[in-house]
């Protein structure tokens, strides 16, 4: 490996942050020791700081109305073929009680920007979940909010917010969303969720359309100076009914590497391996906890709403029901030298001493 890498991984690693220069080398070298590397260095961090534990979320998808038209999204608001759904209240409270009896300790609720999840009605479900499940943590991701609702939320007892900001760079963020949203609400959004005390994740899709390595180092920045909780870092994967159809999928190796570099500049943040990365790859959960993940997102929707939830092709996984997916998981993890815990896995800073 050439020394001057080499060097640029030392210094991520102890002074947790790089030029853009610096980012960009990493981004780019070719040089297959540097993956090994930095792979390395991310799973030393990893180890020192959480074991070899991975937290697992419960993933409750409890509407996939939109009112945004995201180019990339299987379920924009232009997609008339969805067929479209909301889950009722009892309904993800019944998936909360299957995720609990299986040892799950976090549900996200996550969902389109749908109207009719408007402050009253989300605040009553989450007061419901904590009521009732108090040893459980719950994370919100329904998109870009007032100030005023996120507060709401807050109070509610909602911990978590996961927003994707998707792309740091402004010109970037406007070919891949219409003319009437913008990167500045989304990190104005951001802002908000973090003054607000949550634990907050943002993240960004690799290989997406248009993506340079600049907008990718800009990511990186942005990271570095949001310091969220949570990264949620996925390779682009096209959907056969959106504008972006004919793109090709994202990088693994990228996905992989920038997960590796995220782990060192964040050591304690909380790093799923997506399903996106997953579905791209056979192994690829197993490899994104390889490269300094440490979450994984299992489905808890019943499966008549699960495969219409389809963001991008592939993403249905209705044959499996939940336990046969975590007994798989387990497995799978076990062979690679992991294992999955049954705790709510909170940020380090978050944890009541
Ligand atoms: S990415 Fe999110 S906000 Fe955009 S259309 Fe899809 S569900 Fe809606």
């Amino acid at each position: 490996m050439h020394d001057p890498i080499t060097s640029l991984i030392t210094k991520l690693s102890t002074e947790h942050r790089l030029s853009a220069e610096g980012y960009a080398q990493l981004l780019t070298t070719e040089d297959p020791a540097v993956q090994d590397a930095l792979i390395t260095a991310a799973v030393a961090v990893r180890k020192a700081q959480f074991g070899n534990g991975i937290f697992l979320r419960g993933l409750i998808e409890l509407t996939n109305y939109c009112k945004n038209n995201c180019y990339y999204c299987g379920i924009r608001r232009d997609n008339k073929d969805v067929m479209r759904y909301r889950m009722s209240h009892q309904a993800v409270l019944d998936c909360c009680q299957m995720g609990a009896e299986l040892g799950f300790r976090t549900f996200v609720l996550q969902g389109g920007e749908d109207p009719y999840w408007n402050d009253a009605r989300l605040c009553a479900l989450i007061t419901d979940i904590k009521a009732r499940f108090p040893q459980c943590a719950v994370t919100v991701s329904l998109g870009e909010r007032s100030e005023e609702s996120y507060r709401a939320l807050r109070d509610a007892g909602a911990d978590r917010y996961l927003l994707r900001h998707e792309t740091a760079d402004s010109q970037h963020y406007a070919m891949l969303h219409p003319p009437e949203m913008s990167l500045a609400n989304r990190m104005r959004c951001l802002r908000t969720l973090k003054s607000l005390g949550y634990q907050t994740g943002c993240g960004m899709m690799v290989g997406s359309p248009y993506q340079t390595i600049e907008h990718l180092v800009k990511d990186l920045q942005w990271i570095e100076a949001l310091q969220p909780e949570t990264v949620g870092i996925g390779p682009f994967l096209p959907h056969h009914a959106t504008p972006f159809a004919a793109f090709p999928a994202g990088s693994a190796a990228m996905t992989l590497r920038l997960l590796s570099i995220v782990r060192l500049m964040l050591p304690t943040v909380l790093l799923p391996a997506t399903t996106a990365l997953g579905t791209l790859l056979p192994d690829g959960l197993e490899q994104g906890i390889l490269a300094g993940a440490n979450v994984i997102m299992p489905n808890l929707t019943p499966n008549t709403e699960r495969c219409n939830y389809q963001l991008y092709d592939g993403k249905c996984t209705a044959a499996k029901d939940t336990l046969s997916v975590l007994r798989d998981r387990t497995l799978r993890f076990a062979a690679i030298g992991y294992e999955t815990v049954h705790q709510r896995g909170d940020a380090p800073s978050f944890l009541k001493p």
